[in-house]
Order: C-alpha cells, then structure tokens, then sequence
C-alpha cells in the first residue's frame, strides 16, 4: 500500500433516484445511498482519504472534467436509471480507469454501461428479491481487499444474485457468496483495465440496510484504498514506433513508410 498517493481522493456516485421517490429507501437512506457510504468512508480512513460525492441528476451527472481530474477511486452506484447516463461521460470515465483511476462498482452497477465497457461482456446475472440470508465466504484470505473481514460476512435478509455472472475470469476472487435459497455467486471481483484497477462487490439492495453494515463499510474501505491510484511505471497505454533500438540490429532493412 505504501506506493498509494495519499490523500486518496474519493468520489462516491449515485444513481440517488430512489432514495427520492420510495418511502421505504428514503427511511433507509434518508440523505441517499452516496451519503451513507461517504461517511463511511471518512470515518474509515480519515486522513487518508477527502471523500466527495456525485449524482446523475447533476449537471454533467456531477462528473465534470474538474472532478474526474481531481478523481482516484470512483464509487458507482446505480440501478433503473443506468440507460439514462450519458455515452461521452462513461467514455471520460473510461479513459480515466485505463489511466489509472480506480474504479468500484456496487451491487446493481453490473448493469452500468461503465461495468459493461471496462467488462466487454453484459454483466447479466440471476437475481430474486426475497429477503434470503446471505454468507459472503472469504476466499483470498491474505487479500487487502479481506484485511480486517472474518471468515465470512453473513447478512440477514438480502437480495440474491446468482450465477451465471457474466464477467470475465476475475484476476483476483475475494469473496463467493452463498444463499439460502441455493444459489452461489462471485461477491467480491478485481480485474485490472489498463493502469487501472477495478473492484465488483456485491451487496447493497436499497430496500436493505446494507451499507449501514460496518463489516461491508470496512470491505468497501479496504477496496478503495486496493484499487487507488498508484505511481506505476512511466509507460504510455498509446503505441508508438520504437524506431531507436537499444542495442545495434545486425539486419539491413528499408521501412515500407506506405504501410504504417
Ligand atoms: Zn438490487
């Protein structure tokens, strides 16, 4: 962790629509999902981290250049209204990943046109809404991600996701989630997109206190602090024409200019 730019600067994005319009998420989540998980975050990291936050109803979904900019761990929240966000903005948001912003996707942002693009597969899943139990087993025990976590994270009542989850093979399983009504599902997921990395967890069903739970605000601290900007190496993600090489090339050869 030590190579982490410090003070990592957060941007937690929601969707922040029903948190408005449904009584029962509202008594939940009275200042929307994005709140709950920024104060999280702040009391979970401290100095460590400035957390802002970013609705899509805002002018520019509130991801302006500024912010992006200003940007090391993007948090996206979003469920029913995640046609309704603009092409170029998830194209900014993208290139920002590639370049070393890290991205963490929560519960229903599998269906996000950024999760689908970073992903190049339809994120789809099985899913029922029954209040199960669910049990997050750990399976990478010395992960950051699980730094902190017991053997598994049990929640009483959740909405189930299932598999098959239409992701490509994570580069690093955190968590396996189990269901009461049979089902299992890969909970906890971490690919790497360019410089950037990107962190897939599963729980948060705005009909559920899910993000009030401290062992999942401790899970998504740990994730932000994994997937944060990093020095990194100085190579550019751009291709370009080694055309000096390092040591002396014994063949002689004409470049066909007309073909590059
Ligand atoms: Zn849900």
């Amino acid at each position: 962790m030590a190579s982490r730019l410090l003070p990592i600067r957060i941007t937690v994005w929601n969707e922040f629509r029903h948190e408005r319009s449904n009584q029962a998420v509202k008594a939940i989540y009275p200042e929307g999902i994005h709140s709950t998980i920024a104060g999280a975050l702040r009391d979970q990291l401290g100095d460590d981290a400035t957390v802002r936050t970013a609705t899509q109803d805002e002018p520019d979904h509130g991801l302006t250049d500024e912010v992006l900019n200003d940007t090391d761990v993007l948090i996206w929240w979003s469920h029913g209204g995640y046609l309704e966000v603009r092409d170029d903005i998830v194209e900014k948001i993208h290139e920002h990943v590639l370049g070393g912003m890290g991205f963490v996707a929560l519960h229903s942002a599998h269906t996000s046109k950024i999760f689908r693009k970073l992903m190049g597969t339809s994120g789809g899943l099985q899913w029922r809404e029954a209040a199960e139990k669910e049990r997050l087993w750990c399976v990478s025990p010395g992960h950051p991600i699980a730094d902190g976590i017991g053997k598994y994270i049990e929640l009483e009542h959740t909405e189930m996701y299932g598999e098959l989850f239409d992701i490509p093979e994570p580069d690093e399983l955190v968590f396996i989630s189990w269901f009461e009504g049979g089902e299992v599902f890969r909970s906890g997921c971490c690919w790497r997109r360019g410089k950037g990395h990107v962190f897939y967890f599963r729980p948060g069903h705005e009909t559920f206190p899910i993000f009030h739970n401290p062992e999942i605000q401790k899970v998504i601290a740990n994730g932000v602090k994994y997937v944060a900007r990093c020095e990194g190496s100085p190579y550019s993600l751009l291709s370009s024409n080694a055309s000096e090489p390092l040591s002396p090339i014994g063949a002689k050869h004409t470049v066909d200019q007309s073909i590059h």
